[in-house]
């Protein structure tokens, strides 16, 4: 049996609930999860703000963990190894995206917390594919949002071949933009925050953002006017968009990686002109979950988080849930 936390209904209190997983899949391995983090993703599925809720419902997709059972046909990982699972715990791995690496594409990927049950618990199962070594030089304890937030905010990048001559600025320096700020830094671009929360202005310097600019300040989206080649968008409100696409360079681009549920109003003159874009991704492949926890390790590059024991996990989603940890959550055993 596996024992975990579920929520009974959207936005109840998690309470302990036991599973039985049956008979462990050929392809799939077991963790015993040490650590981990809650992602605000968590909270919208525990609280069904997307309306794809099942209770009981066990969440938790930052997972960090040691292997304790591999099905007959897993060759790659073994019994002992650390790794790491994030919003995807299988894929098709057939489909024209899985073929050409980009599983996280996969029509028919899993979600860890969608329609079964994820790390919020002992024990979790996943596709091995969907698992991914933690490198020496990753601390472990400190790693979970790197598996659902690093790999959102590291994936973009990959995929439009960010140089390091370009400017990227981060909208939103919660849970996702730190570690966006600290991989732009590590990739050697020029960083710039934009931030509600002027408090934040000497850690972000400190975690590597050469500018920071005040969010709530209209005269500071002006004088950046033309500015960035890449905005990564954090958020899950709404903005002004078009005042963020005036401050993009000819070819630029704006990325939304936080899920606005409101429709983006965005004006087609703004991109047309200067061929600017709007665009968005999901998470990774566990190709690039890879590279990006090697560049984690070489790069020194570890989540701020705040640690909570899992006995204490109403006390944590509701930190999440209320928006206010400094910048990451994750359980700990
Ligand atoms: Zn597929
Ligand atoms: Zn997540």
């Amino acid at each position: 049996m596996i024992n975990a936390y579920a929520a009974f209904e959207a936005k109840g209190p998690l309470k302990p609930f036991q599973y039985d997983p049956g008979e462990l899949n050929a392809f799939d391995i077991e963790i015993d999860v040490d650590h981990c983090g809650i992602c605000h993703s968590d909270v919208s599925m525990l609280d069904n703000d997307w309306g794809r809720a099942k209770y009981p419902m066990v969440a938790g997709h930052e997972i960090i963990g040691r292997v304790s059972q591999v099905g007959s046909h897993v060759s790659h990982l073994a019994i002992g190894d650390v790794v790491g699972l994030g919003w995807h715990s299988g894929y098709c791995e057939s489909c024209r995206m899985c073929m050409g690496g980009d599983h996280n594409l996969c029509s028919t990927a899993k979600g860890t917390i969608v329609g079964r049950h994820g790390g919020f618990a002992d024990k979790v199962r996943a596709q091995a594919v969907s698992a991914v070594k933690i490198p020496a030089g990753v601390n472990p304890a400190t790693a979970g949002p790197l598996l659902c937030g690093g790999i959102t905010v590291y994936n973009p990048l990959v995929q439009f071949n960010i140089s390091p001559q370009s400017k990227v600025a981060v909208i939103g320096v919660g849970g996702l933009g730190h570690m966006a700020v600290m991989f732009l830094k590590a990739w050697g671009c020029e960083v710039t925050a934009f931030s509600s929360n002027v408090s934040k202005t000497d850690e972000l310097l400190g975690m590597g953002a050469h500018h920071v600019l005040n969010s709530k300040d209209p005269d500071a989206l002006k004088k950046a006017a033309g500015s960035f080649d890449l905005i990564l968008s954090t958020v899950n409100v709404k903005l002004d968009w078009n005042a963020y696409i005036g401050t993009l360079a000819p070819k630029g681009r704006l990325h939304f990686l936080g899920a606005v549920l409101e429709p983006l109003d965005i004006g087609v003159f703004g991109l047309m002109g200067q061929q600017r874009s709007i665009s968005s991704s999901p998470v990774g492949s566990p190709r690039v979950i890879a590279d990006m926890l090697k560049f984690a390790a070489l790069h020194n590059i570890q989540p701020i988080v705040e640690t909570y024991s899992f006995d204490q996990i109403n006390e944590a989603v509701d930190k999440v849930r209320n928006g206010s940890p400094r910048f990451r959550v994750v359980l700990s055993r």
